[in-house]
Protein backbone atom coordinates (compact mmCIF):
# COMPACT_ATOMS: atom_id res chain seq x y z
CA UNK A 1 0.00 0.00 0.00
CA UNK A 2 2.82 2.92 0.89
CA UNK A 3 5.26 4.04 -1.02
CA UNK A 4 8.34 2.85 0.92
CA UNK A 5 9.81 6.39 0.97
CA UNK A 6 10.86 7.11 4.49
CA UNK A 7 13.21 8.05 7.21
CA UNK A 8 14.48 6.06 9.40
CA UNK A 9 15.33 7.64 13.15
CA UNK A 10 18.23 5.84 14.71
CA UNK A 11 16.94 6.66 18.48
CA UNK A 12 20.62 5.06 19.47
CA UNK A 13 22.77 6.94 17.30
CA UNK A 14 20.98 10.24 18.97
CA UNK A 15 21.58 8.67 21.90
CA UNK A 16 25.40 8.20 21.89
CA UNK A 17 25.94 11.95 19.63
CA UNK A 18 24.61 13.16 23.02
CA UNK A 19 26.75 11.29 25.38
CA UNK A 20 29.52 12.80 22.86
CA UNK A 21 28.20 16.80 23.54
CA UNK A 22 28.33 15.64 27.20
CA UNK A 23 31.78 14.79 27.13
CA UNK A 24 32.83 17.70 25.06
CA UNK A 25 30.79 20.05 27.37
CA UNK A 26 33.71 18.84 29.80
CA UNK A 27 32.42 19.75 33.67
CA UNK A 28 29.28 21.82 32.23
CA UNK A 29 25.88 19.99 30.80
CA UNK A 30 24.35 20.32 27.68
CA UNK A 31 20.52 21.47 27.09
CA UNK A 32 19.23 19.35 24.61
CA UNK A 33 17.67 21.65 21.32
CA UNK A 34 14.76 19.81 20.01
CA UNK A 35 13.66 22.87 17.90
CA UNK A 36 11.56 22.14 15.17
CA UNK A 37 10.59 19.02 15.79
CA UNK A 38 13.52 17.65 16.74
CA UNK A 39 15.41 19.51 13.71
CA UNK A 40 12.98 17.27 11.69
CA UNK A 41 13.24 14.10 13.39
CA UNK A 42 10.31 14.02 15.20
CA UNK A 43 10.15 15.79 18.38
CA UNK A 44 8.35 13.07 20.67
CA UNK A 45 10.59 9.96 19.74
CA UNK A 46 13.49 12.13 20.00
CA UNK A 47 12.12 13.79 23.32
CA UNK A 48 11.56 10.32 24.40
CA UNK A 49 14.82 8.64 23.95
CA UNK A 50 16.96 11.62 25.27
CA UNK A 51 14.67 12.20 28.75
CA UNK A 52 16.62 9.99 30.91
CA UNK A 53 19.98 11.44 30.08
CA UNK A 54 18.84 15.49 29.48
CA UNK A 55 17.93 17.48 32.33
CA UNK A 56 17.23 20.42 30.05
CA UNK A 57 15.75 20.87 26.71
CA UNK A 58 15.80 23.89 24.86
CA UNK A 59 12.98 25.11 22.10
CA UNK A 60 12.54 27.90 20.12
CA UNK A 61 8.83 28.60 21.02
CA UNK A 62 6.19 27.49 23.74
CA UNK A 63 4.16 25.39 20.89
CA UNK A 64 7.41 23.26 20.59
CA UNK A 65 7.61 23.20 24.72
CA UNK A 66 4.43 22.28 25.21
CA UNK A 67 4.73 19.20 22.62
CA UNK A 68 7.49 17.45 24.90
CA UNK A 69 5.43 17.66 28.20
CA UNK A 70 2.38 16.46 26.06
CA UNK A 71 4.64 13.29 25.89
CA UNK A 72 4.97 13.28 29.69
CA UNK A 73 8.31 14.52 30.07
CA UNK A 74 9.17 17.23 33.10
CA UNK A 75 12.38 18.36 32.47
CA UNK A 76 12.42 22.08 32.44
CA UNK A 77 13.09 23.44 28.65
CA UNK A 78 14.56 26.81 27.43
CA UNK A 79 12.43 28.74 24.71
CA UNK A 80 15.24 30.39 23.04
CA UNK A 81 12.85 33.34 21.66
CA UNK A 82 11.38 34.14 25.35
CA UNK A 83 8.39 34.63 25.28
CA UNK A 84 5.92 35.91 22.32
CA UNK A 85 2.91 37.16 24.48
CA UNK A 86 2.44 38.43 28.11
CA UNK A 87 0.37 35.37 28.88
CA UNK A 88 3.20 33.23 27.83
CA UNK A 89 4.57 33.41 31.35
CA UNK A 90 2.45 32.41 33.39
CA UNK A 91 2.01 29.09 31.29
CA UNK A 92 6.25 29.17 31.72
CA UNK A 93 6.01 29.58 35.63
CA UNK A 94 2.58 26.83 35.49
CA UNK A 95 4.97 24.47 33.11
CA UNK A 96 8.41 24.63 34.15
CA UNK A 97 9.13 26.24 31.18
CA UNK A 98 12.03 29.08 30.97
CA UNK A 99 12.02 31.72 28.93
CA UNK A 100 15.14 33.32 27.23
CA UNK A 101 14.18 36.86 27.88
CA UNK A 102 15.72 39.05 25.03
CA UNK A 103 14.22 42.66 25.14
CA UNK A 104 12.60 45.28 27.43
CA UNK A 105 9.30 44.37 27.11
CA UNK A 106 9.57 40.80 27.88
CA UNK A 107 11.26 41.69 31.06
CA UNK A 108 8.81 44.32 31.69
CA UNK A 109 6.20 41.16 31.50
CA UNK A 110 7.64 39.64 34.33
CA UNK A 111 5.67 42.24 36.63
CA UNK A 112 2.91 39.59 36.41
CA UNK A 113 1.84 37.95 39.53
CA UNK A 114 2.84 34.50 37.94
CA UNK A 115 6.52 35.01 37.00
CA UNK A 116 8.29 31.98 35.64
CA UNK A 117 12.60 31.58 36.12
CA UNK A 118 14.07 32.62 33.06
CA UNK A 119 17.24 33.81 31.42
CA UNK A 120 18.58 36.80 30.11
CA UNK A 121 20.22 36.67 26.55
CA UNK A 122 22.99 39.26 25.93
CA UNK A 123 23.87 40.32 22.49
CA UNK A 124 27.48 40.07 21.97
CA UNK A 125 28.09 40.72 18.53
CA UNK A 126 25.22 37.97 16.69
CA UNK A 127 23.06 41.67 16.80
CA UNK A 128 20.02 38.96 16.16
CA UNK A 129 18.59 39.44 19.92
CA UNK A 130 19.95 40.29 23.27
CA UNK A 131 20.92 42.68 25.56
CA UNK A 132 23.92 44.83 24.71
CA UNK A 133 26.16 44.14 27.75
CA UNK A 134 26.53 47.63 29.03
CA UNK A 135 22.62 47.56 29.06
CA UNK A 136 23.16 44.55 31.73
CA UNK A 137 23.45 46.45 34.93
CA UNK A 138 20.19 48.20 34.22
CA UNK A 139 18.32 45.53 33.29
CA UNK A 140 19.31 43.31 36.86
CA UNK A 141 19.07 46.81 38.91
CA UNK A 142 15.59 46.73 37.21
CA UNK A 143 14.97 42.91 38.30
CA UNK A 144 16.31 43.61 41.54
CA UNK A 145 13.48 46.79 41.76
CA UNK A 146 10.64 44.71 40.54
CA UNK A 147 11.68 41.42 42.91
CA UNK A 148 12.35 39.87 40.00
CA UNK A 149 15.97 39.23 40.53
CA UNK A 150 15.76 35.54 42.41
CA UNK A 151 13.93 34.09 38.92
CA UNK A 152 17.07 34.99 36.76
CA UNK A 153 19.05 31.71 36.14
CA UNK A 154 21.69 33.19 33.99
CA UNK A 155 22.78 34.55 30.81
CA UNK A 156 22.80 33.13 27.73
CA UNK A 157 25.09 34.46 24.48
CA UNK A 158 24.68 32.83 21.12
CA UNK A 159 28.14 32.91 18.90
CA UNK A 160 27.99 34.35 14.85
CA UNK A 161 30.97 32.01 13.83
CA UNK A 162 31.81 29.40 16.08
CA UNK A 163 31.32 26.42 12.81
CA UNK A 164 34.74 28.96 11.37
CA UNK A 165 38.10 27.92 13.10
CA UNK A 166 39.72 30.23 10.85
CA UNK A 167 37.39 33.15 12.57
CA UNK A 168 38.38 35.29 16.01
CA UNK A 169 34.96 35.96 16.76
CA UNK A 170 34.18 33.16 18.51
CA UNK A 171 37.26 34.01 20.88
CA UNK A 172 36.14 37.97 20.79
CA UNK A 173 32.05 37.18 21.64
CA UNK A 174 33.40 34.62 24.31
CA UNK A 175 35.80 37.73 26.51
CA UNK A 176 32.63 40.18 25.65
CA UNK A 177 30.56 37.93 27.21
CA UNK A 178 32.19 36.35 30.16
CA UNK A 179 33.51 40.16 31.66
CA UNK A 180 29.74 41.62 31.11
CA UNK A 181 27.87 38.72 33.35
CA UNK A 182 31.26 38.81 36.00
CA UNK A 183 29.27 41.06 38.37
CA UNK A 184 26.76 38.20 39.21
CA UNK A 185 29.40 34.98 39.50
CA UNK A 186 26.20 33.56 41.15
CA UNK A 187 24.00 33.29 37.97
CA UNK A 188 24.74 29.96 35.30
CA UNK A 189 26.00 30.89 31.79
CA UNK A 190 25.22 28.87 28.54
CA UNK A 191 27.02 29.66 25.12
CA UNK A 192 27.54 27.61 23.03
CA UNK A 193 26.03 25.87 20.01
CA UNK A 194 27.15 22.59 18.55
CA UNK A 195 30.16 24.24 16.73
CA UNK A 196 31.65 25.33 20.04
CA UNK A 197 32.48 21.99 21.23
CA UNK A 198 34.58 21.13 18.45
CA UNK A 199 36.81 24.50 18.87
CA UNK A 200 39.35 23.60 21.00
CA UNK A 201 40.10 25.97 24.84
CA UNK A 202 36.93 27.11 23.61
CA UNK A 203 35.25 27.32 27.64
CA UNK A 204 31.61 25.97 27.57
CA UNK A 205 30.34 27.16 30.97
CA UNK A 206 27.38 25.49 33.24
CA UNK A 207 25.00 24.83 30.06
CA UNK A 208 26.13 24.07 26.59
CA UNK A 209 23.32 23.97 23.90
CA UNK A 210 23.87 21.32 21.25
CA UNK A 211 21.73 21.17 18.69
CA UNK A 212 22.34 19.72 15.18
CA UNK A 213 25.62 17.59 16.62
CA UNK A 214 22.75 14.91 18.35
CA UNK A 215 21.35 14.34 15.07
CA UNK A 216 24.59 13.70 13.29
CA UNK A 217 25.04 16.77 11.22
CA UNK A 218 28.07 18.53 10.98
CA UNK A 219 28.30 21.96 12.45
CA UNK A 220 31.44 22.74 11.27
CA UNK A 221 32.76 24.36 7.58
CA UNK A 222 34.45 21.68 5.70
CA UNK A 223 34.07 18.76 8.00
CA UNK A 224 31.20 16.12 7.58
CA UNK A 225 29.43 14.60 10.61
CA UNK A 226 30.71 11.81 10.75
CA UNK A 227 34.44 13.24 9.91
CA UNK A 228 33.60 14.42 13.40
CA UNK A 229 32.80 11.24 14.97
CA UNK A 230 29.19 12.04 15.11
CA UNK A 231 26.68 9.30 14.00
CA UNK A 232 23.87 9.66 11.57
CA UNK A 233 20.76 9.80 12.86
CA UNK A 234 18.24 9.95 9.75
CA UNK A 235 18.23 7.65 6.84
CA UNK A 236 16.15 8.94 4.30
CA UNK A 237 15.18 6.45 1.53
CA UNK A 238 12.93 5.50 -1.51
CA UNK A 239 12.76 2.64 -3.59
CA UNK A 240 14.05 2.55 -7.16
CA UNK A 241 10.68 2.24 -9.11
CA UNK A 242 11.79 1.71 -12.64
CA UNK A 243 15.40 0.74 -14.28
CA UNK A 244 16.28 1.19 -17.83
CA UNK A 245 19.31 2.01 -20.35
CA UNK A 246 18.93 5.51 -21.56
CA UNK A 247 21.11 5.78 -24.62
CA UNK A 248 23.84 7.78 -25.99
CA UNK A 249 22.57 11.19 -26.79
CA UNK A 250 19.48 10.59 -24.87
CA UNK A 251 18.30 12.79 -21.89
CA UNK A 252 16.60 12.09 -18.75
CA UNK A 253 14.49 14.48 -17.02
CA UNK A 254 13.05 17.98 -16.88
CA UNK A 255 15.06 20.64 -19.23
CA UNK A 256 16.82 17.50 -20.57
CA UNK A 257 19.75 18.40 -18.46
CA UNK A 258 21.62 15.88 -18.27
CA UNK A 259 22.89 13.87 -21.60
CA UNK A 260 24.22 10.09 -21.84
CA UNK A 261 27.59 10.20 -23.15
CA UNK A 262 27.25 6.69 -23.32
CA UNK A 263 24.60 4.20 -22.91
CA UNK A 264 24.20 4.77 -19.21
CA UNK A 265 21.61 2.24 -16.91
CA UNK A 266 19.66 4.21 -14.86
CA UNK A 267 17.25 4.35 -11.91
CA UNK A 268 14.25 6.43 -11.07
CA UNK A 269 13.79 6.53 -7.74
CA UNK A 270 10.07 8.10 -5.45
CA UNK A 271 11.67 11.18 -3.93
CA UNK A 272 11.85 14.31 -5.29
CA UNK A 273 11.28 17.94 -3.90
CA UNK A 274 7.66 17.67 -2.63
CA UNK A 275 9.83 15.15 -0.01
CA UNK A 276 12.23 17.88 1.30
CA UNK A 277 14.73 16.31 -1.44
CA UNK A 278 16.57 19.32 -2.46
CA UNK A 279 15.81 20.92 -5.38
CA UNK A 280 18.89 22.42 -6.14
CA UNK A 281 20.69 19.14 -5.66
CA UNK A 282 21.91 18.74 -9.21
CA UNK A 283 23.47 16.31 -11.42
CA UNK A 284 26.68 14.41 -9.41
CA UNK A 285 25.36 14.26 -6.09
CA UNK A 286 25.36 11.59 -4.24
CA UNK A 287 23.24 8.76 -2.84
CA UNK A 288 23.98 5.08 -2.84
CA UNK A 289 21.78 1.71 -3.01
CA UNK A 290 23.40 -1.78 -1.70
CA UNK A 291 26.02 0.17 0.26
CA UNK A 292 27.44 1.37 -3.05
CA UNK A 293 27.63 5.15 -4.08
CA UNK A 294 26.08 6.23 -7.09
CA UNK A 295 25.02 9.79 -8.44
CA UNK A 296 22.45 11.99 -9.57
CA UNK A 297 21.44 12.56 -13.07
CA UNK A 298 19.63 15.74 -14.14
CA UNK A 299 16.98 17.34 -12.54
CA UNK A 300 14.92 16.45 -9.22
CA UNK A 301 11.22 16.36 -9.76
CA UNK A 302 8.49 16.91 -6.96
CA UNK A 303 8.12 13.20 -6.82
CA UNK A 304 11.20 11.30 -8.08
CA UNK A 305 14.77 11.82 -9.05
CA UNK A 306 17.30 9.65 -11.94
CA UNK A 307 20.32 8.27 -11.00
CA UNK A 308 23.28 6.71 -12.57
CA UNK A 309 23.35 2.87 -11.84
CA UNK A 310 26.83 2.62 -13.69
CA UNK A 311 28.47 1.36 -10.34
CA UNK A 312 25.40 -0.51 -8.66
CA UNK A 313 24.94 -3.13 -11.62
CA UNK A 314 23.09 -5.91 -9.27
CA UNK A 315 20.49 -2.55 -8.03
CA UNK A 316 17.02 -3.54 -8.98
CA UNK A 317 13.44 -2.45 -9.25
CA UNK A 318 12.10 -2.56 -5.62
CA UNK A 319 15.76 -2.11 -4.02
CA UNK A 320 15.86 1.03 -1.33
CA UNK A 321 18.26 3.74 -2.10
CA UNK A 322 19.85 6.30 0.54
CA UNK A 323 19.46 9.76 -0.37
CA UNK A 324 21.47 10.57 3.24
CA UNK A 325 22.19 8.09 6.14
CA UNK A 326 25.27 6.38 6.93
CA UNK A 327 26.72 5.79 2.98
CA UNK A 328 26.25 9.19 1.92
CA UNK A 329 26.60 11.99 4.75
CA UNK A 330 23.64 14.69 4.66
CA UNK A 331 26.45 17.51 5.15
CA UNK A 332 27.61 16.22 1.32
CA UNK A 333 24.25 15.98 0.10
CA UNK A 334 23.97 19.46 1.38
CA UNK A 335 26.83 20.73 -0.07
CA UNK A 336 26.47 19.41 -3.63
CA UNK A 337 22.95 21.42 -3.24
CA UNK A 338 24.57 25.04 -2.25
CA UNK A 339 22.71 24.84 1.72
CA UNK A 340 23.95 23.17 5.50
CA UNK A 341 22.12 20.12 6.76
CA UNK A 342 20.14 21.40 8.95
CA UNK A 343 18.14 22.90 6.25
CA UNK A 344 17.56 19.73 4.69
CA UNK A 345 16.93 18.07 7.77
CA UNK A 346 14.53 20.28 9.32
CA UNK A 347 12.77 20.04 5.53
CA UNK A 348 11.65 16.41 5.31
CA UNK A 349 7.71 17.05 4.32
CA UNK A 350 5.27 15.46 6.57
CA UNK A 351 4.87 13.01 3.35
CA UNK A 352 7.39 11.29 4.70
CA UNK A 353 7.00 8.97 7.71
CA UNK A 354 9.51 8.94 10.14
CA UNK A 355 10.07 5.19 11.90
CA UNK A 356 12.10 5.34 15.07
CA UNK A 357 14.06 2.52 15.39
C1 LIG B 1 19.37 26.50 17.42
C2 LIG B 1 20.16 27.06 18.54
C3 LIG B 1 21.17 26.30 19.13
C4 LIG B 1 21.65 24.99 18.56
O1 LIG B 1 22.47 25.24 17.44
P1 LIG B 1 23.21 24.08 16.63
O2 LIG B 1 24.08 24.78 15.67
O3 LIG B 1 22.13 23.29 15.96
O4 LIG B 1 23.93 23.26 17.62
C5 LIG B 1 21.80 26.83 20.24
N1 LIG B 1 21.45 28.04 20.74
C6 LIG B 1 20.49 28.80 20.17
C7 LIG B 1 20.18 30.14 20.74
C8 LIG B 1 19.83 28.35 19.04
O5 LIG B 1 18.90 29.11 18.46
Amino acid sequence: MSRLTVARIDLEALKRNYQRARTLAGPGQAMAVVKADGYGHGIEAVAGALAPYASRFAVACIEEAVAIRGCGHRQTVALLQGAHEPGDLAICQQEGFEPVLHNHQQVSWLADDRAPAFWIKVNTGMNRLGFRPEELPAVMAGLEDSGRRPQALGFVTHFACADDLDSDMTGLQTRLFEDAVAPWPALMRSVGNSAAHFRPEQPLYEWSRPGIMLYGGSPMLDKTGPELGLSPVMTLQAPLITTRVVRAGESVGYGASWTAEQDTRMGMVAIGYGDGYPRHAGTGTPAAVGGRRIRLIGRVSMDMLAVDLSNAPDAREGDMVELWGSTVSVDEVATCAGTIGYELLTGVTSRVPRVHE
